[in-house]
């Protein structure tokens, strides 16, 4: 008979944890009972534990699994968009919107004017197609859904052909492939020219009576050097327009701005230079470069887009109320600061535009309070997010080689601390820098340093 009197008992276990950790009592039941069991079947095979053993473990599975909770996070990689950490932070006005509107009633569906069912999202769409400086626009819940959506809607039975260059068959990450995008939406792929080179007559060859569109993608995440070239899209507009095609573009980051004037890194196509030389519907992330919600806007030819807007899968992925006003808000605020973008409150565009000079004072003070050991390094940060692999441009981290921990340990503690800090290591250091970190958090950062050195 295998010795079971290792095995705490749940209830014991589960009350003398529930102070470790801020969840339902319920899941904290469920978390022990689990882990106990697995320690039940564990010492049925005559595998030995000792009580101490099996209690450690399920202290910190438990531990685990409470961090895994939706939560804020200091981000100190310098990466300004970072999937992982949320993408985009919204700006104080979005924040501010998302609390009316997500606590009260709205006017979601109703014309307040009228008194009668209103058009949702109708102040919205009207507000995006003026800053894309285009007849209509739309939005959804991300760019995925709104290229889905788009060529659900441009193809048909008989035309389902869409042609795309060899060079654009892009992965986005998160299982994103333009391959098999095409495929869930019922599109045929016309791949055509090389890898290296695609020219317009590879795409006008590809025209058949079959074809429903031209779709560019733009290579946010990658890059080509060397023996490389495409036509211009004038070109291919010109081509597709003469084939009465659509021609299409999956853009991705949707930067607003000239990015090339907030920091010195490269240019970011925006949405507006891609219509104005000829795409007929341009597709790009809310949460990328915008720094709005995540959603994925629509903007272009009015006919293509009340079309999209008719697809009966438009409303298996609209925006809810919350994704709306928050996109509201950060549309309105590009309208307004147009003549000043600086004026901003969009933090991924603040956090692009701070000096270096600005972090290193903030490092200075931040190392001042903190033990001896840690040094104020230059480094470099990137956007992220699948945008601009190529652009880096320089950043302030503070550099911690640990003493008396090993490095790994001192990276988990930050991460899993109150205020959950992220960074990034290399060789025998961990850097936290400072472009990422809003200065209002410089506080919370110094003590969670400060705890994690003691
Ligand atoms: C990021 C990206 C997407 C995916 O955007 P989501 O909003 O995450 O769905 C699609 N296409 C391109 C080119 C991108 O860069």
């Amino acid at each position: 008979m295998p010795d079971l009197s290792a095995l705490p008992s749940v209830e014991k276990l589960a009350a003398s944890l529930e102070s470790a950790v801020t969840l339902p009592r319920p899941l904290v039941n469920l978390y022990v009972r689990r882990r106990v069991q697995h320690f039940r079947q564990e010492l049925l095979a005559e595998k030995s534990h000792t009580r101490e053993e099996i209690e450690e473990d399920v202290r910190e599975t438990l531990i685990n699994f409470a961090s895994s909770r939706l939560q804020p996070v200091m981000n100190g990689t310098g990466v300004l968009i970072h999937t992982n950490l949320g993408r985009s932070p919204l700006g104080p006005r979005a924040a501010a919107a998302l609390e009316a509107i997500g606590t009260g009633y709205s006017n979601l569906e109703f014309d307040l004017p009228n008194g009668t069912r209103g058009k949702r999202a109708g102040y919205l769409e009207e507000a995006l197609a003026c800053l894309l400086e285009t007849p209509a626009a739309t939005a959804v819940n991300n760019c995925a859904a709104a290229l889905v959506l788009t060529l659900r809607t441009l193809v048909s039975e008989g035309k389902n052909e869409v042609i795309v260059s060899r060079s654009e068959l892009v992965e986005i990450g998160g299982g994103f492939r333009i391959p098999e995008i095409l495929e869930t939406s019922g599109a045929k792929l016309v791949e055509v020219g090389a890898t290296n080179k695609t020219h317009l007559y590879d795409y006008e060859k590809a025209i058949t009576p079959q074809t429903a569109l031209i779709l560019k993608v733009h290579r946010s995440n990658f890059y080509l050097d060397g023996f490389i070239g495409e036509p211009e899209i004038p070109e291919i507009a010109k081509l597709a327009h003469d084939h009465g095609l659509p021609l299409v573009e999956d853009l991705g980051s949707g930067a607003m701005m000239n990015t090339d004037e907030l920091a010195p890194i490269e240019h970011e196509p925006t949405p507006q230079e891609c219509l104005r030389r000829g795409i007929d519907l341009v597709i790009f992330s809310g949460d990328k470069l915008l720094g709005g919600p995540q959603s994925g806007i629509i903007g272009g030819r009015a006919d293509l887009v009340a079309e999209i807007k008719k697809e009966p899968f438009f409303r298996a992925v609209r925006c809810d109320k919350l994704i709306l006003t928050t996109l509201q808000e950060s549309i309105d605020q590009y309208l307004e600061t147009k003549a000043n973008p600086t004026d901003s409150d969009v933090p991924v565009l603040k956090f692009l535009r701070t000096p270096v000079e600005d972090l290193r004072e903030r490092a200075k003070k931040i190392l001042s309070q903190l033990p001896d050991g840690p040094s104020i390094e230059d480094t470099m940060a990137r956007p992220g997010g699948g945008t601009m692999p190529r652009s880096e441009f320089p950043s302030i981290a503070l550099k911690i080689v640990p003493q008396g921990q090993s490095l790994t340990k001192l990276s988990r503690k930050l991460r899993t601390g109150k205020n959950a800090l992220v960074g990034y290591t290399t060789d025998d250091a961990l850097f936290i820098d400072l472009r990422t970190i809003f200065p209002e958090d410089d506080g919370r950062l110094t003590e969670a340093l400060q705890e994690a050195l003691a």
